[in-house]
């Protein structure tokens, strides 16, 4: 049996710092009357994050993915487990039993789900999703999500109606506004006048609606949140939302990877230009002969180069191949050298390939 001594790449989790900023933003929101759903598919739902998730105040674990509530079930976690990807018909008796609650925008699937819970002798509970624009998953036609709101909550015997909920942000980019919220609350407060009740859950969406608590202006009804990168990271809500989120470690996640080459070598490409390893057409700037360096590590574990931020001063990233990550060390002053270890902060997307690849290795640190 072969099995390679590899130190690097490697991810590695501070613990501390994201129990601080689970803990820091569930405080945050709860103030303000809002729970929160732990979204943990960005980082593949790490083993040892899972835990501090559910030692947390976070109300619910979340994810799209059932493997990664089936790993949490199989540590002895209680959750609850929220399924966060509406449900896939074949899925439903795994759905069923590893889920508590689940995200919901088909009346066949709710169906299904009462016809398995009665098989397997348990209660679930649904929110119904809103499409308020964003065109990703969720009801377009209201009087059809009241309608099936009414029929969910009369017909399922198994099924609890528990709120109603929304995505945006994603698919089509749209912004979370007091408007929308209110879009939400109106189609909720139709559904409780239909059935005679009140919901218990008005989910307002995931990070992408955070802003609006920073800013005091969440309608006072939106009382949950599915919360992911503004934990994890919470890099988007300072560099794109402006807000400040000092109160946050932005390094949970460090990339560490190793330099395998350095070299004096012209800036633009030598021959005739045609295509790169994946069939684009690169840029490339003449900037003379620079220091550059190759990182071992590539495209297969990060696909997206240019959301990797080198921590050292002077490292810019130039580009990738499937294995290599090339970069301009001109202006570094760290005199690095083949055999060295570079960090990098990563964003949603490279945190999500990086934790998903089997050839980047994943170390938790207290
Ligand atoms: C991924 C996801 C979230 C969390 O998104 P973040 O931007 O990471 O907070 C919330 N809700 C749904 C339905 C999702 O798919």
């Amino acid at each position: 049996m072969n099995s390679l001594e590899k130190k690097y790449p490697v991810v590695e989790v501070d613990l501390k710092k994201l129990k601080h900023n689970i803990d820091e933003m569930v405080r945050r929101c709860r103030e303000k009357g809002i729970s929160i759903a732990g979204v943990v598919k960005g980082f593949n739902a790490i083993p040892e994050t899972l835990r501090l998730y559910e030692e947390s105040d976070c109300v619910q674990i979340a994810s799209s993915r059932l493997e990664h509530i089936e790993d949490a079930r199989k540590m002895g976690l209680k959750g609850p487990f929220l399924a966060i990807r509406v449900p896939m018909l074949s899925e439903i008796p795994d759905l069923v039993r590893l889920a508590d609650i689940s995200l919901n925008s088909e009346l066949t699937v709710v169906k299904a789900i009462d016809e398995e819970c009665k098989r397997q002798g348990k209660k679930h509970s649904v929110i119904l999703m809103a499409d308020l624009g964003d065109l990703r998953e969720g009801y377009w036609d209201k009087d059809e999500m009241v309608e099936a709101a009414y029929y969910i909550e009369n017909n399922l015997a198994n099924i609890y109606l528990a709120g109603v909920g929304t995505n945006l942000g994603c698919y089509g980019s749209i912004n979370a506004t007091p408007e929308k919220m209110e879009e939400l609350i109106s189609v909720a407060e139709a559904i409780e006048e239909k059935i005679g009740r009140k919901l218990d859950i008005i989910s307002g969406g995931g990070t992408t609606s955070f802003p609006l608590v920073y800013n005091n202006t969440m309608p006072k009804r939106i009382n949950h949140l599915r919360m992911g990168e503004g934990i994890a990271l919470g890099k988007d809500l300072e560099d794109l939302w402006g807000l400040d989120m000092s109160f946050l470690n932005k390094d949970v996640f460090t990339l560490k990877a190793e330099i395998v080459e350095i070299k004096d070598k012209p800036s633009y490409p030598v021959g005739e230009i045609f295509v790169d390893c994946f069939g684009n057409r690169g840029e490339y700037i003449d900037r003379g002969i620079r220091k550059r360096a190759i990182v071992a590590v590539g495209k297969v574990d990060f696909a997206l180069d240019y959301q990797l931020e080198p921590r050292n001063k002077g490292v810019e990233v130039l580009g990738s191949s499937s294995d290599h990550l090339i970069l301009d060390i001109e202006e570094n002053k760290d005199d690095l050298k083949v055999g060295d270890v570079l960090e990098f902060d990563l964003r949603y997307s490279t945190m999500v390939y990086l934790t998903s690849s089997k050839y980047v290795r994943i170390e938790c640190i207290n």
